[in-house]
């Protein structure tokens, strides 16, 4: 197996520490308004992991997600050709479900096929877990521009 191959590899531990980087993450996040504190990391085909939380406005539609700016982050610290293999999703109040909202489906979507793993807080804060063709079965992409 090579090196690439084997960092990306989803063991449970792997899981485990992607949710525990998102609850971390959470912890900084700006949400005066809707005291809603989230937080991803996204696991690029490299192997890196990459965090992100979300940043509220007061003008509310300027909000950016947590999955939103970690996919950003991960652009700007790993370039342009960053593939997304798993997203964990983590927010401060353990029993509330969190997958990511219909945007960041699509933002999502943008970087990573449909196998893409998608680690949530379900009902009651249980972990969940499916894939990013689960949520959106039918994305927008850059095919359909042609
Ligand atoms: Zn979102």
């Amino acid at each position: 197996m090579s090196l690439e191959k084997k960092s990306q590899e989803l063991t449970p531990q792997r899981i485990h520490a992607m949710r525990e980087q998102a609850a971390s993450a959470a912890r900084n996040a700006y949400a005066p308004y809707s005291n809603f504190f989230v937080g991803a990391a996204v696991l690029l085909e490299n192997g890196h992991l990459v965090t992100g939380c979300n940043v509220e406005n007061a003008s509310f539609r300027l909000t950016t997600c947590a999955e939103q700016s970690a996919i950003a982050r991960a652009v700007i610290e790993h370039g342009a050709h960053i593939r997304v293999v798993a997203v964990a999703i983590a927010n401060a109040d353990a029993t509330v479900a969190c997958q990511p909202c219909g945007a960041c489906r699509q933002t999502i979507a943008e970087f990573a096929e449909g196998a893409c793993r998608i680690f949530y807080p379900g009902e009651k804060g249980e972990p969940g877990e499916c894939t990013l063709a689960d949520l959106l079965p039918a994305s927008f992409t850059a095919a359909s521009l042609q």
